[in-house]
C-alpha cells in the first residue's frame, strides 16, 4: 500500500450526486478528490429527456462525461478507485481500497442504487431501451404501447394504475408469484380491468433490445413493447454502516434536509438516500450536501481558528507583492496564486477534523 491520499472533502461516488456536489465545492475552492468505481446508473439510460438544459435529451453515460469535465474544471480530482473498507483516526475519514488508502476531514457517500433486473434470460439486454424500472423516468416513453408490469406488490398495483395515464393497455404478470396486494389494491385492479397473468414467464422474445413478447407456459405469448419491473433495489450503503451511520429498514442512508447522516463529518445525497431515484433530484442533494460541507468547514475554520492562519498567510504574502490596494491588482495576484491557495488550505485541515 502506497503513500495515503489526503483530502479536504472525499467524495466517494463519481455518478450524479457525487460530481454534482464535487462542481460545488471545487467551487468553494475546497480541495475534492472523487473516487469512483464508474458504474453510475445513468450510464444505463441511452437518452434521458427529463434533465433540464437538453431539449433534444442526452445520454446518461453523456451527462455524466460532461459533469466529469465540469468537476475537474474547478479542480476537483477524479480517481478511478473502489472504495471497501472504512476506518477513523484522529477525527479523520479513512476509506481504503484494494491497493489504497484515502484520508479526508469530510467524506460524502454518492454511491447510489443497483435495480436487480427479472431473473428472465434475455431480459438484460433489454435495460433502458424497453425494460424499465421506473415509471416516472421512462413512462413518458411508452404511451401509446402494450405494457407489461413485472411483480406481486401494492407498488406494482400502483405502476400499473399509474400507467394508464400513458396507455391503454397495460398488464400484470406475477411470474408465478401469489400477489400479495391488499384488498383495496385487488379491487382497483376489478375496477380499472387490469388484467394479471400469474403464470411464470419462459423466455422473453425480443429483436435486440426491443422487447415484443413474453413468451408464457403452453405456447401461450403475451405480445408486449415494454416491461416494467417492481425494483428490487438494493441501497449500496456499506460504507456508511461501515462507518456507523444510521440506515432505515429499507437500507436507505439516513440524512436530514442538509444531507447530514447521523456521524458528524458524514454526508450522503442521491439514490443511497430516501430520495426519489431521479437524476435531477441527486443533482439537487449533491448541491445540498456540498453547501452544508462547506458551511460545515467555514464554521470549523472559525472555531479553531485556522481562518485566521490562512488570512495570516495571505497578508503576509500581500505585503511580500508591495502594499497596492487596488482591488484588481489583489484579485490579479489570487487567481494567478489559484492552486497554491487551495495546497495552503489543506495543509490548514488538520486542526479542522471532526
Ligand atoms: C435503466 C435506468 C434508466 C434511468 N433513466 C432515468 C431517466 O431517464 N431520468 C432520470 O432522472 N433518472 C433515470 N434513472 C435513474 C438515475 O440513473 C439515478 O437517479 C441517478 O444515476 C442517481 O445518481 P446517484 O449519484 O445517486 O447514483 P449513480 O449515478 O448510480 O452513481 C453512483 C456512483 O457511485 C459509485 N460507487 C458505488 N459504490 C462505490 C464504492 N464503494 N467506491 C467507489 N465508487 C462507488 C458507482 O460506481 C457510481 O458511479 C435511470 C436508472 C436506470 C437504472
Amino acid at each position: 500500500m502506497g503513500k495515503d491520499q489526503n483530502a479536504e472533502v472525499i467524495v466517494v461516488g463519481g455518478g450524479i450526486a457525487g460530481l454534482s456536489a464535487a462542481i460545488y465545492l471545487g467551487r468553494a475552492e475546497r480541495d475534492v478528490l472523487v473516487l469512483d468505481s464508474g458504474r453510475s446508473m445513468a450510464r444505463w439510460e441511452p437518452d434521458v429527456e427529463n434533465y433540464p438544459g437538453f431539449p433534444e435529451g442526452i445520454a446518461g453515460g453523456e451527462l455524466v462525461q460532461r459533469m466529469r469535465e465540469q468537476a475537474r474544471r474547478f479542480g476537483a480530482r477524479i480517481v478511478e478507485d473502489e472504495i471497501v473498507r472504512t476506518g477513523r483516526k484522529l477525527g479523520r475519514f479513512i476509506l481504503h481500497s484494494q491497493a489504497h488508502r484515502y484520508v479526508a476531514v469530510r467524506v460524502l457517500l454518492a454511491t447510489g442504487i443497483f435495480h436487480l433486473p427479472p431473473q428472465i434470460e434475455g431480459v438484460t439486454e433489454c435495460l433502458g431501451h424497453s425494460m424499465f424500472f421506473c415509471k416516472d423516468c421512462d413512462g413518458y416513453r411508452v404511451r401509446g404501447k402494450s405494457v407489461a408490469v413485472f411483480g406481486w406488490t401494492n407498488d406494482t398495483v400502483e405502476t400499473a394504475l399509474a400507467l394508464l395515464f400513458y396507455s391503454a393497455t397495460v398488464a400484470i404478470l406475477t411470474h408465478g408469484r401469489k400477489p400479495c396486494w391488499d384488498r383495496q389494491h385487488d379491487s382497483w385492479l376489478k375496477e380499472y380491468n387490469i388484467p394479471v397473468y400469474k403464470e411464470p414467464i419462459v423466455a422473453v422474445g425480443r429483436e435486440g433490445c426491443q422487447v415484443r413478447s413474453l413468451k408464457l407456459p403452453k405456447g401461450a405469448e403475451l405480445e408486449v413493447d415494454a416491461l416494467f419491473t417492481m425494483r428490487g433495489d438494493v441501497y449500496l450503503n456499506k460504507l456508511a454502516r461501515g462507518f456507523g451511520a444510521s440506515v432505515d429498514e429499507e437500507g436507505q442512508v439516513v440524512v436530514d434536509l442538509r444531507m447530514r447522516t447521523t456521524v458528524k463529518g458524514l454526508y450522503a445525497a442521491g439514490c443511497v438516500t430516501p430520495a426519489n431515484c431521479q437524476m435531477i433530484i441527486a443533482a439537487g442533494q449533491g448541491a445540498t450536501a456540498a453547501q452544508t460541507i462547506n458551511r460545515d468547514l467555514f464554521e470549523a475554520s472559525l472555531e479553531t481558528h485556522s481562518l485566521r492562519r490562512f488570512r495570516g498567510a495571505q497578508l503576509q504574502e500581500l505585503s511580500q507583492t508591495g502594499t497596492s490596494q487596488d482591488r484588481k491588482a489583489i484579485y490579479g495576484k489570487h487567481r494567478k496564486n489559484h492552486r497554491s491557495g487551495r495546497a495552503r488550505k489543506r495543509g490548514l485541515q488538520s486542526v479542522d477534523a471532526v
